[in-house]
C-alpha cells in the first residue's frame, strides 16, 4: 500500500513542485511589492516631517543675505500701501510698519521724489528693521525696530548741508536746453524751468534766437561741497522778443506753493499747450496727407515728435476716462478735466504708474511715455483737446488764466516779491 502511494507521489511530483514554484513567485512578488511601497510612504513622510523641511529652508537660507536693503522713490500717484506690497513680508509685519508710519504726522503722506529706504531682515520670519524716509532736503526721520521687535523708535535726523541761492542769467542761441546747460544749470532745475512756462510758451516755436532768460535757484551741497539735491527755482524770467514774463515763487497758503507774475496772477491755466518737455511740434492741427493712409484728411490734434520714454504729462487737473488699447491711436490715455475739456493722448509705450480709468490727475502728472504705438512711422506724442465735444486746435487755445491773489495773500506776496527783488540784485552784483 505504502509503495502505492509512493509511486502515486512520484507520478504526481513534477505537478506539486509546479504549484510550490508559482506559491514561491506569487510570494516574493507581493513581498516586493509591499516593501516597494513602505519605502515610497517612509520618503514622503520624511519631506513632509516640519524638522527635516525646516533644516531644508535654512540650509538654502545660507545661500541668501540675511540683510536686505531697497532703495526707492516715491513716484506720483504711491500709496504706503502698494509700495509696502511689493515686499515679500508677513501681513502682521504690513500692518505693523504701517500703523507706525501713519501715526507721524510729517511722514504720513508721501510726496513725489521722496527718497525712502528699507532694511530688511530675513532670518526666520521676514522683518522691517529699519525704515528711512526723507521728510525735506533737511531733515530724515529714521524708523529704527526696538529690541523687543514689536514695534519702531522713531528719530529725525537734521541733515549737514548747505543751501547755495545762485543767480543765472543766458542768451539763448540755439535752444533754451542747450544755453542753460552751458551755464551749468542742471538738467532738472531746466526742466522745471520750462515746466513753470509751459501754459504759455510753446518752446519749440515761440522761442527766437536772441531771446533770453533769467533764472535763481536754491541748491543743497553736503559738507565737502558736492551737490547733494536741487532746491526749489524762486524766481524765473523769460524775455520773448523783447516783453519779460516774469515768475515768483509764493507760499499763498500753508505749505502751497505756487508761481506768480509780479502782478500776482498765476500762470496755471487749466490746460497747457505743449503736455510733454523738450519735444518738437512735428505735425499740426488740420488737413494733412497722412503718412501711413497715403490720402488727405483732418488731422484732428497735434503731433510732438520726442524719443521713445519721454514722459508725457496730464496737461490738466481731471478724471481718467480711459487707459487703454484704442486701435490707430495705439496704447491712448483720455482725461475728463471738466464740463467743457477733454484731452487725449496716444501712441503711448506705457502708461503711467497707476494711470487706469477712474483715477484723478493733476496737472502735470506722469501719464504715460511717448512711444509708436497703433498707426503711427514713429515715436510722436498725438495730443489731442476737446471743447464741448469738438476737436480744436491745442496750439491755438485761449485760456482762462489762473487765480489772481487778493487780501492779506497779495499783501504778502508784494513784501516775498521785493524780497526776491533785492536778493536778485544782490546775487546779480555777486557776479560783478
Ligand atoms: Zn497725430
Amino acid at each position: 500500500m505504502k509503495d502505492k502511494i509512493l509511486v502515486k507521489l512520484q507520478e504526481f511530483a513534477y505537478f506539486i513542485w509546479l504549484i510550490l514554484l508559482v506559491f514561491i513567485a506569487v510570494f516574493v512578488t507581493y513581498f516586493y511589492d509591499t516593501n516597494k511601497k513602505n519605502q515610497i510612504y517612509f520618503l514622503q513622510k520624511s519631506f513632509d516631517n516640519v524638522y527635516l523641511k525646516k533644516s531644508l529652508t535654512s540650509l538654502t537660507a545660507e545661500f541668501k543675505p540675511r540683510y536686505v536693503s531697497i532703495d526707492y522713490k516715491v513716484q506720483s500717484g504711491d500709496t504706503y500701501e502698494n509700495i509696502i506690497d511689493t515686499i515679500d513680508i508677513p501681513k502682521e509685519e504690513k500692518k505693523l510698519f504701517l500703523d507706525n508710519v501713519k501715526k507721524n504726522k510729517e511722514v504720513k503722506s508721501l510726496k513725489q521724489n521722496q527718497k525712502i529706504f528699507f532694511k530688511l531682515d530675513r532670518k526666520d520670519q521676514t522683518k522691517i528693521i529699519e525704515f528711512k524716509i526723507e521728510i525735506d532736503k533737511k531733515r530724515e526721520a529714521i524708523f529704527l525696530r526696538n529690541k523687543s521687535l514689536t514695534s519702531f523708535n522713531l528719530n529725525i535726523i537734521e541733515k549737514n548741508l548747505t543751501k547755495v541761492v545762485l543767480y543765472k542769467e543766458g542768451t539763448i542761441n540755439n535752444s533754451l536746453y542747450s544755453t542753460a546747460i552751458s551755464l551749468g544749470i542742471k538738467p532738472n532745475t531746466i526742466v522745471e524751468f520750462a515746466r513753470l512756462y509751459g501754459f504759455q510758451v510753446d518752446f519749440q516755436r515761440d522761442i527766437w534766437k536772441g531771446d533770453s532768460f533769467q533764472i535763481i535757484y536754491e541748491q543743497f551741497k553736503n559738507e565737502d561741497g558736492s551737490l547733494v539735491e536741487n532746491g526749489d527755482i524762486l524766481f524765473a524770467n523769460l524775455n520773448v522778443q523783447g516783453s519779460d514774463l516774469n515768475l515768483y515763487k509764493f507760499e499763498y497758503d500753508k505749505k502751497k506753493v505756487d508761481y506768480f507774475d509780479e502782478n500776482g496772477k498765476s500762470m496755471r491755466k487749466t490746460l497747457m499747450k505743449t503736455p510733454i518737455n523738450g519735444a518738437r511740434l512735428s505735425s499740426s492741427f488740420g488737413k494733412r496727407k497722412h503718412p501711413i493712409l497715403g490720402f488727405t484728411r483732418m488731422h484732428s490734434g497735434t503731433d510732438f515728435a520726442a524719443p521713445t520714454g519721454t514722459p508725457i504729462m496730464a496737461s490738466g487737473d481731471g478724471i481718467v476716462t480711459r487707459a487703454q488699447w484704442c486701435g490707430g491711436g495705439g496704447n491712448c490715455v483720455k482725461i475728463k478735466h471738466n464740463s467743457v475739456y477733454q484731452t487725449v493722448y496716444a501712441h503711448m509705450s506705457k502708461f503711467g504708474r497707476g494711470i487706469k480709468k477712474g483715477v484723478r490727475v493733476k496737472q502735470g502728472q506722469i501719464i504715460g511715455y511717448v512711444g509708436s504705438t497703433g498707426l503711427s512711422t514713429g515715436p510722436h506724442l498725438h495730443y489731442e483737446v476737446i471743447e464741448n465735444g469738438k476737436k480744436i486746435n491745442s496750439q491755438k487755445l485761449k485760456l482762462p488764466s489762473g487765480k489772481t491773489l487778493k487780501g492779506n495773500q497779495r499783501k504778502n506776496f508784494e513784501v516775498s516779491k521785493i524780497k526776491i527783488d533785492v536778493l536778485k540784485s544782490e546775487l546779480i552784483a555777486g557776479l560783478n
